[in-house]
């Protein structure tokens, strides 16, 4: 497996494109930008790009995805819990940013708790952890864990959004994600890589 990350979009989300080596086959992890380099920069890779599996549905993940969708006839996924958060993308634009808002219109594919993708011999898994989001949902690849927002490097996402909640950031990180072994490796979405057993140690806000 191959994984190659590009941060893009108007507050730096990191995307990840995960590559079957034998077959090319390959998943992108959140679409944050329509950036011509970065569709090129995918183009380049000479990959089959077979979904789009979303994190969730803040506007600083998805902004890419209609446009992929144009460019590389894909499927994307996100929690059907997540749409209201997808409606909200043109008023996130303007509130957070004070960029032209878009409407993000091709997403009609839902990913639901347990859902596994294949590319090549590769297997990815979807865990929901609801909390950042109400549809907030990881993806496990073998000893890889692609977390979202759910998880940061000595944080989690925050909670004070619209249907976001604490409590349960706290249970789906503790209960899920912590049940992992230490050595799992973990892609966030915005930021520094970390590993489950490094978040058990030395995550803050989790271990008060
Ligand atoms: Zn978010």
């Amino acid at each position: 497996m191959e994984i190659k990350v590009f941060v893009e979009g108007p507050i730096d989300a990191n995307n990840y494109l995960v590559i079957d080596e034998k077959t090319r086959d390959a998943v992108l992890i959140d679409c944050s930008s329509s950036r011509q380099e970065f569709i090129d920069s995918v183009k380049s890779a000479n990959v089959n790009l077979k979904y789009i599996l979303l994190t969730h549905g803040h506007f600083d993940h998805i902004l890419g995805v209609d446009k992929f969708n144009e460019v590389f006839g894909v499927e994307t996924y996100v929690s059907a819990d997540d749409m209201s958060q997808i409606e909200l993308t043109p008023k996130f634009m303007e509130m957070f940013m004070g960029i032209e808002p878009v409407e993000i219109k091709s997403i009609k594919n839902f990913v639901n708790e347990g859902d596994v993708f294949k590319i090549g011999d590769i297997e990815i898994k979807a865990i929901s952890t609801p909390g950042h989001t109400k549809g907030g949902t990881c993806y496990i690849v073998g000893d890889k864990l692609f977390s979202g927002d759910t998880l940061f490097k000595g944080s989690v996402g925050r909670c004070d959004l619209p249907e976001g909640n604490f409590n349960d950031i706290v249970k789906s990180v503790k209960e899920k994600l912590f049940t992992l072994p230490d050595d799992t490796e973990v892609f966030t979405g915005h930021g520094a890589k970390t590993t489950i057993g490094f978040e058990k140690k030395y995550n803050e806000i989790l271990n008060v």
